[in-house]
């Protein structure tokens, strides 16, 4: 306390960078940090000047109003600042039990503060010292008193370390406790330089109003008078957003830059669209886009014009119609001379895409073709060979594009439907077949701004919002197991108004959960008991590959009525006239699964229905999904519920997570400041405004963070 805090001063990367980082000096050299010491922090991950300062505090404490101890009422937590005018230490009839009393007073009164068994502070807290207590007011038949409350004794001005002030509060890590890591971070600041190198530069600083980074450092640690507490536990404050888009920005530079070195290679052939192009692409237009398809359409097309190759994703909601938006980017790049590969992640999608494409298509001097795994050898033949002449224009298909036998000809646009069913490396593999290809991701699993920023950050992102008109949205019931009766009977108007209804299992045979009923075993069910009168269908992962199929196409003749489902309906299936959904065991499926089973009703003009059917007992969590599920049909707000309550590294499931591991900022609460800093870093390197400085510490950065040597 008292001790005099060096004005923060700016500081420009330009300036030369002193030969020591001062922030890299070891913990083990400050003041009050021995051997001992260093070997607790650094078991709780601090070793260095920097890990110490760049760990925020997770809780700031406002204990800066000291009140006139005469006004001081019971149950407050409140500080109070005074001379203690008498100490002493009583032994209780516990043995070894003592307490340690001392009044405090001042001009307007005096009061007790009581410690338990700490009888040390009679060293501490002697008779004429002033101090700061904070702490709980108590009332009790020995009258009004603070017990245990945190103290400080002042020696200068009274803007203290743990009291009279706005205090930090740190996580507790091992033995580090809040307490000490406070006097740590106090000394670490009080041994750094008055300017440290910065490196965000000077005119985007002065831009977006963020302090230097040496002020930023100190008042996100110790803030100065008239910062509002309730703003820096929202991580608010100017210093705290300094440091999270500090740490954003260098993460989005780092990815900036690895996309401008290898993406940036100019496609060698150029793309042009006129007139021409524009009706051949309205003739396969079987409807008027919406708003948010043509502001899709808009940005592809722009995209392929340009000479870097496209790296696009779309997203759009479960039926928002992105298949037409890539049917139009398709004709583009065919209409340029070039082929289009458009990859599915199932055999049932890609037939179902083939259909599609191939009948708007068929107007048209374009050749479309499937290729999938179950491409009859003699006909593959053939059209290995069309493909690799080019007198196949637009090939739909499943992982099996990749293969090595398919050869192209001038594969110029790649299109990749629900693309988080594929890795990177199939995905590569596509692209790799091409002329540098313009790349176009589709997804309807929304994802998460915040983890497109992240996950994604190398892509732009397009995004349809709205749906097409005509669409009744699906309403959403939740239900005990117990209600099944009713549910049969809503299934059954529907069946009876000449809809279709699907019924959807976890997981087929039981063979892993016992209290599952197996989907096998619920078709025969429904069938001979329930809708004799209806033809029901079973559809499931282990069928072979012809089997689902033909199940896929009876369905969507109406030749079946019911579809007792697993999973594998989730994907793209697209047959209008189902009006119902149940899903059974509704509390084992995650939100944004259960958003995506919705999307296969609502597809037609009548009014449709999902009942998510559970059983008890539920966890909380599985009881929020359903009710988020019931709440909204936006699959933006359920793709930010599910981001909530599983967590980014779960979101998708299995999926390997790009994500980064953060310090100071938090993907979900700084969403905003990391948009800023994706905005920011792209502008900066596409203005080349990498300076070495700036490299060095993205490099540096990396390195650290997130486990890559390479940048660039
Ligand atoms: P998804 O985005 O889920 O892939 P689809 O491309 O399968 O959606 O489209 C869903 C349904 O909506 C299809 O039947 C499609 O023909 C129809 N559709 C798409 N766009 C429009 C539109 N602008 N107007 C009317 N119907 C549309
Ligand atoms: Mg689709």
């Amino acid at each position: 306390m008292g001790t005099a805090r060096p004005r923060a001063e700016s500081s420009s990367v330009r300036s030369p960078a002193s030969p020591v980082d001062p922030l890299g000096a070891s913990l083990q050299f400050l003041k009050g940090v021995g051997p001992r010491k260093a070997a607790d922090l650094k078991r709780a991950g601090l070793v260095t000047v920097e890990d110490l300062l760049y760990r925020l505090p997770f809780r700031y404490e406002d204990r800066s109003r000291m009140e006139p101890i005469a006004s001081l009422r019971p149950a407050a937590r409140a500080a109070a600042l005074g001379e203690v005018t008498s100490a002493a230490v009583t032994v209780t009839r516990r043995r070894h039990f003592k307490i340690f009393n001392a009044v405090l007073s001042d001009r307007s009164g005096s009061i007790r503060c009581t410690w338990m068994n700490q009888a040390f502070l009679a060293d501490v807290i002697r008779p004429h010292l002033t101090i700061v207590v904070f702490g709980e007011v108590r009332l009790d038949a020995s009258g009004l008193h603070f017990l245990n409350p945190e103290y400080e004794v002042v020696t200068g001005d009274p803007g203290g370390v743990h009291t009279g002030r706005i205090v930090p509060f740190y996580e507790k890590t091992w033995t580090v406790t809040p307490n000490m890591q406070r006097r740590i971070v106090r000394q670490a600041l009080d041994q750094l330089p008055p300017a440290l190198p910065d490196p965000l530069p000077a005119p985007l600083r002065s831009r977006l109003q963020l302090v230097s980074r040496r002020t930023a450092i100190e008042e996100a640690h110790f803030p100065p008078p008239g910062v509002s507490a309730d703003a820096l536990n929202a991580f608010r404050s100017p210093a705290q957003r300094r440091m999270i888009f500090e740490e954003f920005f260098l993460y989005q530079i780092g990815h900036a830059w690895r996309r401008s070195t290898t993406g940036g290679e100019p496609k060698p052939h150029r793309i042009a669209v006129d007139d021409r192009i524009r009706a051949s692409a309205a003739r396969a237009l079987p409807f008027r886009l919406t708003p948010g398809q043509r502001q899709a359409v808009r940005e592809i097309v722009t995209d392929m014009q340009r000479q870097p190759p496209m790296h696009r994703l779309l997203q759009g909601d479960v039926g928002a119609g992105k298949t037409v938006v890539a049917l139009l980017a398709a004709v583009v790049a065919m209409e340029n001379g070039l082929q289009v590969a458009f990859m599915a992640p199932t055999e049932i999608l890609a037939v179902q895409h083939y259909g599609t494409l191939a009948r708007l298509l068929s107007q048209s001097r374009f050749r479309v073709d499937l290729l999938t795994g179950s491409t009859p050898a003699q006909e593959r033949q053939a059209l290995l060979a069309h493909i690799e002449r080019g007198t196949t224009q637009l090939v739909v298909g499943t992982h099996a594009l990749v293969q090595e036998a398919v050869r192209f000809h001038a594969l110029g646009l790649v299109i990749i439907d629900e693309q988080h069913r594929f890795g990177v490396a199939q995905r590569a593999a596509l692209g790799a077949k091409g002329l540098r290809p313009d790349v176009l991701l589709m997804t309807a699993t929304p994802i998460p701004r915040t983890l497109a920023l992240t996950d994604y950050s190398e892509l732009d992102v397009s995004k349809i919002a709205d749906l097409p008109p005509g669409r009744t949205p699906v309403r959403t019931h939740v239900m005990p197991e117990s209600r099944r009766d009713e549910v049969y009977a809503l299934v059954r108007r529907e069946l009876d108004a000449g809809r279709q209804a699907y019924v959807i299992y976890p997981l087929v045979e039981g063979s892993e959960k016992v209290d599952l009923r197996s989907a096998t075993e619920m078709a025969d069910h429904l069938q001979a008991d329930v809708f004799p009168a209806y033809r029901v269908a079973l559809l499931h992962g282990r069928m072979p590959q012809e089997a689902k199929e033909a199940v896929m196409r009876a369905f969507a003749a109406g030749q079946a009525q019911i579809l007792v489902s697993t999973t594998v309906v989730e994907v793209g299936v697209d047959v209008p006239n189902a009006s119902v959904m149940v899903v059974e065991h509704a509390e084992r499926f995650g939100l944004s699964q259960l958003h995506q089973l919705r999307g296969r009703v609502g597809r037609g003009a009548w009014a449709s229905h999902c009942v998510l059917l559970y059983q008890a007992p539920w966890t909380d969590e599985a009881r929020a999904r359903l009710q988020a599920m019931a709440e909204t049909n936006d699959g933006f707000v359920i793709a930010e519920r599910d981001l909530a309550l599983r967590g980014p590294g779960d979101f998708f499931g299995t999926r390997q997570s790009g994500l980064p591991r953060l310090r100071t900022g938090d993907v979900l609460r700084d969403a905003d400041i990391m948009e800023a800093a994706h905005r920011e870093a792209r502008q900066a390197v596409e203005a080349g405004e990498l300076t070495p400085e700036l490299r060095q510490f993205v490099q540096q950065r990396w390195r650290e963070q997130f486990g890559l040597v390479e940048v660039g």
